[in-house]
């Protein structure tokens, strides 16, 4: 017999990528102009030009067996060495580039990273709203997973539900600043009071809890900055990936660097080698791994994304619908117009929006609007949403 667990997971796919696939097919019904797919954190800014040049130089001019050939298992070392640069430019967290592991995406640096630390039965610690896929990652990995409210409408960590899920058994806290689906970045003063209460949680029980800063949206902050948890807590992972900074969400190329502050940084690397070897994630891509050594310190034209928060927060405000303000990332967390946000996306979409319901990011009553789109898709999109309010006011 095959494995049940996997058959289900491959035969229902996530509400994300299922409303994507309807919106494909809806596009091939009445037209892809017709159709608001805010569905998919797909970027629509293109990729920089120094990546495109960069490939191109590296496909005429270097070496083909170089190019294409394995490069060590974690990755090749002048490319972890400017990974560790570009981290510490980021966010003034000195990196070891011994301590970087290059992967497919931050999917991969999850899984590795889940693999690399939890025994079966361990749990982590997750604040919803979260990306569904950690739920995915964290079973799979033998793990438990532990969803722990934050804060009603601001989203932000509450800290007194953290606390008391906060177990003997938890074994990381997985945090995403700026988050996905919300937006919300977590402050430094927040950073703050986490570090302090892992850190008296592991003294208490006696455990290491690792903290997984899952972070693909680092560099998409409207205002001030994202303080990096590395900077605060000793024992933390951070999983990056360039799929949104550098628009390539396609091409599966990110890193995973454990903090050389923490007592078993050596070990914690050494486990991350062996799950990477264990999943067959070794040797991520080496074209990218190259292109990002040349191109880490960039960006797309991330602008794009400021205006269609603008847009989209400032119009639907205006329409009377509620949402949460996002410092960063590109969704907007709106309030369903009833309980049930399934009914309320179904409605959505006979205005041909297409919005996802947060039951999958661990919450009620709210959608999901990805606005990572064209602009001038938005404004297309905002008569349907009038509708769709006024709808609710027959
Ligand atoms: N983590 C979060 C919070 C995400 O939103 C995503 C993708 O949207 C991922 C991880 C996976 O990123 P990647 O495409 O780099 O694997």
């Amino acid at each position: 017999m095959i494995s049940k667990d996997m058959e289900r997971l491959g035969s229902n796919r996530s509400a994300i990528r299922e409303i994507f696939e309807y919106s494909k097919m809806r596009a091939g019904q009445i037209g892809a102009d017709n159709v608001f797919d805010f569905s998919i954190g797909n970027p629509s800014v293109k990729t920089p030009d120094s990546v495109t040049e960069t490939m191109i130089n590296l496909l005429k001019n270097e070496d083909p067996v170089k190019l294409h050939g394995y490069t060590s298992a974690q990755g090749d070392f002048s490319v972890r060495q400017a990974m560790a640069k570009a981290l510490e430019s980021d966010t003034g967290f000195p990196a070891d580039a011994d301590l970087i592991y290059m992967t497919c995406g931050a999917a991969a640096s999850l899984t590795i990273t889940l693999g690399a630390i939890l025994n079966e039965g361990d749990e982590v610690v997750v604040p919803a709203p979260y990306f569904p896929e950690y739920k995915v990652f964290v079973e799979s990995s033998g793990g438990v997973f532990v969803p722990v409210k934050c804060k009603e409408k601001t989203f932000a960590l509450d800290f007194e539900s953290l606390n008391k899920a906060i177990t003997a058994k938890t074994k990381a806290v997985i945090i995403n600043s700026p988050n996905n689906p919300t937006g919300a970045v977590i402050t430094e003063e927040e950073m703050i009071k986490l570090s302090a209460m892992l850190k008296s949680s592991q003294e208490k029980f006696g455990t290491e809890i690792y903290l997984i800063s899952d972070e693909p949206y680092r560099k998409l902050i409207y205002s001030g900055s994202v303080p990096e948890a590395a900077c605060y807590y000793d024992r933390t992972v951070i999983c990056y990936s360039f799929s949104k900074s550098l628009s390539l969400p396609g091409d599966r190329i990110g890193y995973i660097c454990v903090s050389h502050k923490m007592d078993n940084a050596k070990n914690v690397y050494y486990a991350v080698c062996g799950a990477g070897r264990a999943l067959g994630f070794v040797c991520a891509p080496s074209l990218l791994q190259f292109t990002v050594a040349n191109c880490a310190g960039d960006t797309a034209d991330l602008s794009v994304y400021r205006k269609n928060r603008e847009l989209l927060y400032n119009s639907l405000i205006e329409m009377g619908y509620e949402a949460v303000y996002p410092d960063g990332a590109f969704y907007l967390f709106l309030k369903a117009l009833e309980d049930d946000a399934n009914a309320f996306c179904e409605k959505a979409k006979k205005y041909e929006l297409l919005l996802v319901p947060s039951i999958g990011f661990g919450v009620e009553g709210y959608v999901r609007i990805a606005y990572c789109t064209s602009t001038e898709m938005i404004e297309r999109s905002l008569s349907a949403f009038k509708k769709l309010i006024d709808s609710y006011k027959r």
